[in-house]
């Protein structure tokens, strides 16, 4: 399926690795043009290539730096000549107890994790009504709909994303000129963050990583952790011209983890 956004401009952030660099590759990949960022520059550029490599049609500008500053959300947007396509996405908060987190912790999440993404919504939103085409993807977690309890952090930021975005979302100024915003609640997916994880609970309870890694992919349906390619896909299809008349939605991608009917 031809999914119509070929010269549309997409700015994706955190976009190196993960779930984002999947998002990025497959609006490449239907030809957007593509802003992309992330912290450390010099993998940024090997993503960079990566998506030429895929599409030599597209332009890829580059801007390293930590998402959460205005100077960086600033000089991603003067990088890109119009904003059709955002793809908002963050590393994630740190596990922990709440009862170890300070008023900082918390703000640092809220920062990164709600009003980081609210703040390029802001940013572009209404100049895509005014061309007529918008598409608004934030990169959430499963948590939103199932909490895990050491990731108050990110249950409670992203939370707060989450209903800030179903009431913008229904604005007809937005949904009426066909911007749409919708939220991607990653499962268990196979990236660099998941192994980290891993390995990390694998030292810290003297547990075989190899183990631990089965017993996980054991308590999903599908028996496998998802990919950063099939996230990706299904991000660009929230993208395409045929996805217009869905908004407002949380769609888990979770192998069918999450146990509830709705
Ligand atoms: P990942 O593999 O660690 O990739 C994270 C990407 O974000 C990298 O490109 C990283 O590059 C960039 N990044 C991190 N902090 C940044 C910042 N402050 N500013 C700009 N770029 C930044 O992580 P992932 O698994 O794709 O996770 C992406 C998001 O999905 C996270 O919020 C995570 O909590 C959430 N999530 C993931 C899963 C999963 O199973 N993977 C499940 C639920 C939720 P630099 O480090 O160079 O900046």
């Amino acid at each position: 399926m031809d999914l119509g956004i070929a010269g549309r401009w997409a700015v994706v952030c955190a976009a190196s690795k993960g779930l984002g660099k999947g998002c990025a590759k497959a609006l490449a990949v239907e030809g957007a043009n593509l802003v992309i960022n992330a912290r450390g520059k010099a993998d940024l550029e090997d993503a960079a290539q990566e998506f030429r490599a895929c599409n030599p049609n597209i332009e890829v500008h580059v801007v390293a730096g930590d998402i959460g500053t205005e100077a960086v959300r600033s000089a991603m947007l003067l990088a890109c000549p119009r904003v059709d396509i955002l793809v908002n996405n963050n590393g994630g908060p740190p596990p922990g107890d709440f009862r170890d987190w300070s008023r900082d912790d918390w703000l640092k999440a809220v920062d990164a994790n709600m009003v980081t993404p609210i703040e390029l919504i802001k940013a572009t939103v209404d100049s895509m009504a005014d061309n007529g085409f918008g598409r608004v993807v934030n990169i959430t977690s499963g948590a939103v709909k199932a909490p895990i309890d050491i990731l108050g952090l990110s249950n409670g930021a992203r939370s707060g994303l989450t209903g800030f975005i179903a009431g913008l979302a229904r604005q007809p100024s937005l949904a009426a000129n066909n911007v749409t915003i919708n939220n991607l609640l990653p499962g268990a997916f196979d990236t660099e963050r998941l192994r980290n994880n891993l390995s990390t609970t694998a030292q810290k309870t003297n547990q075989d990583l190899n183990l631990l890694r089965e017993q996980r992919v054991q308590g999903i349906p599908s028996r496998r952790f998802g990919t950063a390619d099939e996230f990706g896909a299904f991000c660009a299809f929230l993208c395409s011209e045929q996805a217009g008349y869905m908004t407002g939605q949380n769609l888990l991608l979770d192998g069918g983890s999450y146990p509830g009917t709705f």
